[in-house]
């Protein structure tokens, strides 16, 4: 067995074709007829522009826009004058177009790969792309036909460009294994939306197999079988045959509204991180948003963003939303999150100390820039302000007098808000569950943080792993505490939601209908799969299986029984 990277999800089983690099070396030499290799030159961009254009076309048509952007992207790097001029420029000083593509291409390659930003990086990709794509041309080398590989192929290749991608017929490439690329690679987005399991990043695997060779993909796990035994391949026959059930299983919730068995409808929105993370929670078919985590925006940049800055930030997931739901939490920095212009001090305890709502209210006019920038995002959708790592009453009446004053300055400005706004606050800290009762007659919602609320329940910092085995949500500690936040959240008529990771686990869905939890805001990729959940337990079930985990003394004991009754 090989291991790499998971890439696209699946099981595909079948015959590989090879795809082998071609020999694109050449013979550097100097041109006396610039003109006439100038002219070699531009017809080969030219029938670059139209492959490529092909190229996204048949992308758009057989996978999508989106996808498509991948080649136009290619489209728009070639036309950008810089590159093709610096080629230019070097024919004109004599070089023959081979050599000036390779060199202007390996310049950008080096200069992107070296980046931090994983987007960027990608970029090193795409320009070897093209570079490959041009010297083909210049050199006159056919690539091997994808498009009329047999059904049942498994494609190896060094590097699965978008260029090969975009010639795959879905109904005959079974599986994908390739020498590098990662999760975020374009291989692997365009092999999820092709729906092809995907295994990429597995050492020398185009030196290990050849063509006609049998093999597995395992896209879920990260593992490839080359020639496996009869039985290995059974056992993968079964596994495939499960997992096309769920994911059928899966697509028949895509639009439908989230229910339990017994009718009761709850909702499930999305945890997002940027704006452009609301086009994902929409194509996941996520119904709102419960948690914005609105410290990105503070992130990754030299300073504070500005209120203009945030307000475009906010205003843009609304949009995207379309009058669905919003929650933005504000800024929940310190403990594991660092935003270096700060300047805020090591502490001792750092996940006891300066953070989140505490730091808010002590920099109120930063605080006000932000609250400034929500309000005015509430103007064009259903915004709700959510305040994080609160611990006591007096916190959330700062933060609504804080709102008011905004709301004062906006109205005497002429500028538009919502003014019915709703704020609310994350429990996720022991105090606020044990007074959320208290908390209740002061917040208009509550959502619960249970990676947080599992920290300071269980007092088990939530990234060391020596104490990792008492960080979880099923410690009875941690189970009874969120059990009491949404009974009192439930009892003073405001909505619960939970937005920490345990609402989209399939062993805690069951309690937490039993609890009463209206609302469940999880990772986008995950709706469908808590829809199918929900749509399996009935209250009464839910309430049997509860009471009986409510009996049980260990975490081990609970999630044992979990696990017996999952459906
Ligand atoms: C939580 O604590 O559960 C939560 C959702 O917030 P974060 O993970 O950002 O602390
Ligand atoms: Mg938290």
């Amino acid at each position: 067995m090989y291991k790499g990277i998971e890439a696209s999800r699946g099981i595909g089983i079948g015959s590989i074709c090879l795809i082998v690099e071609h020999d694109l070396s050449f013979e550097s030499k100097h041109i006396d007829d610039t003109e006439a290799e100038k002219a070699r030159f531009n017809n080969a961009i030219e029938a670059f522009k139209t492959e490529t254009s092909a190229m996204a076309e048949n992308i758009r048509k057989n996978i999508g826009p989106k996808e498509a952007e991948i080649m136009e992207g290619h489209l728009a790097m070639i036309a950008d004058p810089t590159m093709a001029g610096e080629m230019t420029k070097m024919i004109e000083a004599g070089q023959c177009a081979e050599a000036a593509v390779t060199a202007v291409c390996d310049m950008f390659i080096g200069m992107f790969s070296k980046m931090e930003d994983d987007m960027m990086r990608q970029r090193a990709s795409d320009i070897s792309d093209i570079k490959i794509s041009l010297l083909k041309l210049l050199l006159g080398i056919e690539d091997v036909d994808i498009s009329k590989v047999a059904p049942g192929t498994v494609l190896v290749a060094h590097d699965l460009t978008p260029s090969m991608c975009s010639q795959i017929v879905k109904e005959n490439v079974v599986g994908i294994i390739t020498e590098v690329g990662g999760k975020t690679s374009h291989s692997a987005i365009l092999a999820r939306a092709l729906e092809i399991p995907a295994v990429l990043s597995v050492p020398n695997i185009t030196e290990i197999v050849k063509d006609k060779d049998t093999a597995i993909v395992d896209g879920t796990e990260g593992d490839v079988y080359i020639n496996p035994d009869g039985e290995v391949i059974s056992q993968y026959v079964i596994k495939r045959e499960e997992f096309v059930k769920a994911q059928a299983e899966l697509k028949k919730f895509i639009g439908q509204k989230t229910v339990t068995a017994d009718g009761t409808e709850l909702e499930l929105f999305c945890n997002i991180g940027t704006p452009k993370d609301a086009r994902k929670a929409v194509e996941c078919d996520g119904e709102g948003i419960g948690l914005f985590r609105s410290e990105f925006l503070f992130m990754d940049r030299p300073h504070l963003p500005t209120e203009e800055e945030q307000f475009e930030a906010y205003k843009e997931a609304v949009e995207i939303m379309g009058g669905r739901t919003v929650i933005i939490r504000t800024l929940d920095i310190g403990g594991d999150k660092d935003i270096p212009y700060l300047g805020l001090e090591k502490e001792e305890n750092p996940f006891l100390g300066y953070r989140a709502v505490r730091y808010c209210l002590a920099n109120s006019d930063m605080y006000k820039i932000q609250l400034r920038g929500i309000l005015r995002a509430s103007a064009f959708g259903n915004v709700k302000i959510m305040v994080p790592l609160v611990t006591c009453v007096d916190e959330v009446r700062a933060v609504k007098a804080l709102v008011e004053e905004c709301k004062n300055e906006l109205r005497s400005e002429g500028v538009k808000f919502d003014e019915n706004i709703e704020v609310g606050c994350m429990v996720e800290t022991a105090a606020a569950s044990l007074i959320a009762d208290i908390l209740a007659k002061e917040a208009d919602f509550f959502s619960i943080g249970t990676n947080d609320l599992t920290q300071y329940t269980m007092s088990v910092d939530r990234g060391n792993a020596e104490v990792a085995y008492l960080y979880s949500a099923f410690q009875p500690a941690v189970l009874r505490s969120i059990k009491n936040i949404i009974q009192a959240g439930n009892a003073a008529g405001i909505t619960v939601g939970m937005c920490g990771e345990a609402a989209a686990d399939p062993l805690m869905i069951p309690l937490l209908i039993s609890f009463g939890l209206k609302e469940y805001s999880v990772n986008p990729v995950l709706v469908l799969t808590a829809r199918s959940i929900i749509s399996k337990w009935s209250k009464a079930e839910a309430d049997a299986l509860a009471e009986k985990v409510l009996a049980l003394t260990t975490e081990k004991e609970i999630v044992e029984l979990l696990k017996a009754s999952a459906k």
